[in-house]
């Protein structure tokens, strides 16, 4: 039956395709999976801490006494008692947050495709911290907006870069806690400053916070959420407090903007795995992650120390780097000179892997920096890894 000689297809793809790129980090992970690679490039959290046999459990409840529900269409904005649940732990005194303002997506990269979609026309302005989560900065590209880099220092993105970037613009992300690529966190003061600053430009606040639960101390600091519910698009995950397998992320929004998020959702997938939100709601819904959270943070933390230790001893006093409170990343600046690109060759021939920081940024790129994590490898081989990485950098002093 097959047919014999088709004529092959020259595939012409549309200009937003052609645009396309493939992460590097994915690129990246293609080297590391050789046992004898020590990576600190994933963003994989540490597999040590999936729950698997509370998840096997949760499985098998739903399924035994509503199988029937678990494997039917769902509905699009996602399984009631997990939106009320999520809906509860946001909420505080000030700022109740209600179901209907929760949508669940599968993983919060949906969240961050969906919502470049409804909000980001061709030449929109976005603005975006320096460094940004090069995921987000894939999702959004798909839809071309010009990005605008708000400076940041030490500390975070300075909230009073904001207002001279924003006329116009249609967005801004952020990451305040433990971001993804520094590690850095922003102080309450600046989260007060920069949901300010927002709402008084009208300018939508995205808060991507996917690691706020990872804080080494226990205590996170107060959301920008709940500052100021209206303004404000927060984006939480199941991945890094559960398992990032089972792909399953929120977006709490204005009701306005969850209804439109949810037309562009029910186009892209209809709605989110309704047996994996069944299964997770059984599975946290007794107090599950108060006793689970801390022992990811210990296990990171307990990393965190050994990476901070381990640089302190074999990189030379002219590299810098971010000391973080929660969360998977270390982020080093190297002397002007070395491009962590090149570095990440001779690394990799030497079995150890990292991130160069290049791709973390929208505009003008630093070429001399570089994301390690720590989380998936255990201290004497971050030990090694790091002297390695050490000897190779003061070559090139
Ligand atoms: N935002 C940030 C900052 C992240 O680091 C990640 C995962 N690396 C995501 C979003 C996507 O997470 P999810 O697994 O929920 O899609």
């Amino acid at each position: 039956m097959k047919m014999e000689n088709p004529t092959p297809i020259q595939w012409q793809f549309s200009e937003r395709a052609q645009q396309l790129q493939s992460s590097v980090i994915r690129e990246i992970l293609k080297v590391t999976v050789r046992p004898e690679v020590i990576s600190f490039a994933g963003g994989l959290p540490s597999p040590a801490t999936f729950p698997v046999e509370r998840m096997r459990a949760a499985h098998d409840k739903v399924l035994s006494e509503q199988g029937r529900v678990a494997l039917q269409y769902g509905t699009t904005d996602g399984y009631l008692p997990l939106r009320e649940w999520i809906a509860n732990s946001l909420s505080t005194d000030g700022a109740r947050i209600h179901p209907e303002q929760v949508l669940m997506v599968s993983g919060s990269q949906q969240g961050l495709d969906l919502l470049a979609k409804v909000l980001i026309d061709e030449g929109s302005k976005v603005l975006v911290e320096t460094p940004s989560y090069l995921g987000a900065i894939q999702a959004f590209s798909v839809y071309r907006p010009q990005f605008l880099s708000v400076p940041t220092d030490d500390h975070g993105l300075l909230p009073q870069e904001v207002a001279p970037l924003a006329k116009g613009a249609r967005l801004l992300y952020a990451l305040p806690n433990f971001q993804n690529p520094t590690g850095r966190t922003l102080s309450v003061e600046r989260r007060l400053q920069l949901v300010e600053a927002c709402a008084s430009l009208g300018l939508p606040l995205i808060e991507d916070d996917p690691y706020g639960a990872l804080s080494y101390r226990g205590e996170p600091l107060p959301k920008m959420l709940t500052m100021n519910p209206e303004g404000v698009i927060y984006m939480g995950s199941f991945s890094k407090v559960l398992t990032p397998g089972i792909r399953l992320g929120y977006v709490v929004a204005p009701v306005p903007l969850i209804r439109k998020l949810e037309q562009a959702k029910q186009a892209a997938d209809l709605h989110t795995s309704q047996l994996t939100q069944m299964v997770v709601y059984e599975a946290i819904k007794d107090g599950f992650l108060n006793e689970h959270i801390p022992t990811i943070r210990k296990l990171y933390a307990d990393q965190c120390q050994a990476m901070l230790a381990a640089l302190q001893e074999y990189f030379p006093s002219s590299a810098t780097w971010t000391r973080p409170e929660g969360g998977m990343f270390i982020w080093i600046t190297l002397p002007k000179h070395i491009d962590a690109m090149q570095l990440l060759d001779e690394a990799i021939a030497q079995n150890v892997a990292f991130v160069p920081g290049a791709p973390f940024y929208a505009n003008e790129i630093e070429r001399n920096t570089l994301r390690l994590s720590f989380v998936t490898v255990p201290p004497e081989k971050i030990r090694e890894g790091v002297q390695k990485l050490g000897a190779l950098i003061a070559n090139k002093l």
